[in-house]
Parts: C-alpha cells; structure tokens; sequence
C-alpha cells in the first residue's frame, strides 16, 4: 500500500516523500482512511508505530480541505495582520481559537508532535501547529497564542490556565486528539481532561491513542467517542 491509495492531499503527499517516507505504517494504513472520512478512533500502539502521523496526516488534509486557503500560498497569519494594520486596524485582544488540539502527556513528547507536523505541514502555508507547555514562560505563550494558531499541541495543566483565563475558545474545534492517553491518566490529568474536552464542540471528531484500552482509559475513551472504529496494532 501507498500514501497516495490512503487519499491525501498532494501537498501533504510531496511533504511526505521530501521526509523519506515511502510507504505507510500498519497502524497509519488502518487509521488515516478512517479518520479522513471523519471517524472517531481509539487506537492501541506503541511509540515508534507511526502513531503520531496516523492522527496527523488525515488532521491536515481534513483541515486543509475546511481551510481552502491553507492549501494556497496565500498570506501567513503574521503577514495577516501586518497588512491589516497597514489598513489601519489596531489589533484588540481576541482569543485563540484553534481547529485542532493535540493533548500529550509530557512537553518532549508535545514537542516531538510539533516538530513532525511543522515537516508534514511545509506545503500547506495556513496550517501551523504551536505548542503550549508547562514550563514556558507565559509571554511567549501569549505571543504564540496572539497568532491564532489552526493546531495546538498541549500539555493539560498550561492548556488549562490558558482556557479559564480567556486566551483560548474552543467553539471552532473540530478535531480533538489524545495521545497517550493511559499516560495522561497515570500522571493525574484526568479532571483536567475532562474540563477540556468539555469545553469543547460535540460535533468534534475524536481520536484516542493509547498502550492500552482497557480499564479506566477505556472508560473514559468510549465515553469521549462516537462509535469509534477500534485499531489494535
Ligand atoms: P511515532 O510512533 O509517531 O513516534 O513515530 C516514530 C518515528 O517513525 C518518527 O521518527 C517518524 O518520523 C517515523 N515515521 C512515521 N511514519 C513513518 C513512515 N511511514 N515511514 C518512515 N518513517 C516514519
């Protein structure tokens, strides 16, 4: 099978080669058809499956195709608004609102996800994701939160303080990601999960990634999800 048969999008297919990826990983090959047709997932596998471009990849494509202009070269956010205060606009404080959220147990881990999308995402100019971890000093956060970032990648706690201070508003969210999801539960977050994900639309897709299934984490998983199709890698 190839990346192409899956049904990305071009530009997401040339990033792909451009990295040295030639074909997709078992779980990628299970979960990105799925996930572009709009299911919600729950997904056993480990680290170094391919988990984080199987949730990725049919993510960008999906918000390229509700983005339109994401796939055109058009203006970054940052030109954006250099250009309207070129037409005179001052800028006022508004809240984030992000399309897409990546929640992940740890800020290496938030990174590594940030770093794979910024190369799945070199051809689709709109499509940025930023990372918001504990740990980060908060002007820097805000900055990046300024820009109105399509994809945010997180660690619960900061997500949180940024949520209930008004920085971000999640009524635009489309996708919701959990990764490593039995992790996040491990460390405590589960009150903070369920704050977020409440905040957030139900008409979301939802995908949940996890060692395993069962237990709390699947609780809260099946909870979470509507009639999710189930990947066991
Ligand atoms: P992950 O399981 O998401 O942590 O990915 C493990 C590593 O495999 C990462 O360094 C990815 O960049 C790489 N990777 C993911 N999918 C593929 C693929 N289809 N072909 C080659 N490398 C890949």
């Amino acid at each position: 099978m190839s990346f192409e048969t899956l049904g990305l999008n071009p530009s997401i297919l040339k990033a792909l080669t451009d990295a040295g990826y030639t074909k997709p990983t078992p779980v990628q090959e299970q979960a990105v058809p799925a996930a572009i047709a709009g299911k919600d997932l729950l997904v056993s596998s480990q680290t170094g499956s391919g988990k984080t471009a199987a949730f990725m990849l049919p993510s960008l494509h999906r918000l390229a195709e509700l983005t339109p202009e994401a796939a055109a070269s058009g203006r970054t956010p940052n030109q954006e608004k250099q250009a309207a205060f070129a037409r005179g606009e001052r800028p006022r404080f508004k809240p984030a609102q992000p399309k897409m959220l990546v929640l992940t147990p740890t800020r290496e881990l938030a990174l590594q996800v940030t770093t794979n999308t910024d190369k799945y995402s070199v051809n689709l100019r709109r499509l940025k994701a930023v990372a918001i971890l504990g740990g980060m000093p908060y002007p820097k956060q805000m900055q990046l939160l300024s820009r109105n970032p399509e994809i945010l990648v997180a660690t619960p706690g900061r997500l949180i303080d940024h949520m209930e201070s008004g920085k971000i508003d999640f009524s635009q969210l489309q996708i919701l990601v959990l990764d490593e999801a039995d992790r996040m539960l491990d460390m405590g977050f589960i009150d903070d999960i369920e704050k977020i994900v409440a905040a957030t639309p139900s008409t979301r897709q939802t995908m949940l990634f996890s060692a395993t299934l069962d237990g709390v984490v699947g609780n809260m998983a099946r909870r979470i999800t509507k009639d999710p199709l189930t990947i066991e890698i």
